[in-house]
């Protein structure tokens, strides 16, 4: 949205002519006065425009659906968490951390498995039928050899997803193709900016939006969205590599397992006898342990559990 003058709201959409102008913004010192930050992602009030040499200010910001902060990216709806079946080999307790991970921004998630040329048909079978009971929908694909990415970019179509997974799985591999990818007209220039006549992301220096990540005072990290030939915007720096799960409690962390989740539905409307029930053997607990994640659950719940007593003699 861009306000020509403060009196006047214009909504960018109606105006087709400058539908898809890139604006060099400065933010509001009032803004940054009440900290608060503008994000990659973020939809904002813009004014004081001048459209012949594409500058503006950023006078507000709208309400997120959602924020991550590695990468910092606001408004994101979509996580795809990468694995790779091989080269590293997938295991599935550092699985279990990503998914947990993610699970618990309450952002939707898929989950692809890369790197399916390096294994047999009764390994991603075996693979397929194991995270199904895990309560996942695995997508398999290779970005080497192109299979599956058909599907992985309609999957991403009109959402603005972050690539989550360990290191070299293919995340950087899998956004390369996907920015070079044609649409299905069969054009591969689909960042072609009628405006600004230039690649999009070849001239993206000028209009970036750079933040710094909460992470420290020394590492700064930039993020851009790719917007992506069907529609949607691909973020193109991975996230989280490393889940700390600091936002997991022990008490929230059974939610992040579909496993339990379906369990608790499958029996409503009965419910464990203890409203805290962490689902451990509690008497009049629900919740059965004869699943192949069970042990990780328990293994994450110690390792909460460790976090939160070392807190508590920490502060
Ligand atoms: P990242 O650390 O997750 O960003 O992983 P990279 O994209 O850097 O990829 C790590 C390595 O895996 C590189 O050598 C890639 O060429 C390789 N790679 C990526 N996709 C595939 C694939 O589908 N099959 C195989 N065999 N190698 C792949
Ligand atoms: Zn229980």
């Amino acid at each position: 949205i861009v306000t020509a003058e403060p009196s006047r709201t214009e909504k960018i959409e109606d105006s087709s002519s400058k539908i898809g102008t890139e604006l060099l913004c400065v933010v509001r010192a009032v803004l940054k006065k009440i900290k608060r930050r503008v994000l990659v992602g973020d939809k904002v009030v813009v004014g004081s425009v001048d459209w012949v040499d594409r500058r503006g200010m950023i006078e507000n910001v709208f309400q997120r659906t959602s924020e991550i902060l590695d990468p910092p990216v606001a408004n994101v709806d979509h996580l795809l968490v990468l694995f790779s079946l091989e080269q590293p080999r997938l295991e599935p307790f550092v699985l279990t951390r990503f998914l947990i991970e993610a699970e618990s921004t309450g952002i939707p998630l898929t989950l692809a498995l890369n790197k399916v040329e390096l294994v047999d048909r009764e390994m991603l079978s075996d693979w397929n039928i194991r995270l199904r009971s895990w309560g996942y929908e695995p997508l398999f694909c290779s970005v080497d050899s192109k299979m599956g990415l058909d599907t992985l970019a309609s999957v991403l179509r009109d959402q603005t997803t972050v690539i989550v997974g360990p290191s070299g799985v293919g995340k950087s591999s899998l956004i390369n193709v996907l920015r070079n990818k044609p649409n299905s007209h069969g054009e591969a220039d689909n960042w072609f900016d009628p405006i600004m006549g230039s690649k999009w992301f070849e001239d993206q220096r000028v209009g970036e939006v750079s933040t710094r990540s909460g992470r420290g005072k020394h590492t700064t990290r930039n993020v851009s969205l790719l917007p992506l030939g069907e529609g949607g915007y691909l973020a193109d720096t991975p996230g989280f590599s490393q889940p700390s799960l600091l936002k997991v409690t022990k008490q929230s962390l059974a939610q992040y397992f579909p496993e339990i989740r379906q369990m608790l539905i499958d029996n409503e409307p009965a419910k464990c006898a203890f409203n805290d029930c962490l689902h451990v053997g509690e008497p009049g607990c629900i919740v059965k342990g004869d699943w192949e994640r069970y042990p990780l659950y328990f293994q994450l719940l110690d390792e909460i559990r460790i976090r939160e007593e070392f807190q508590l003699r920490t502060f």
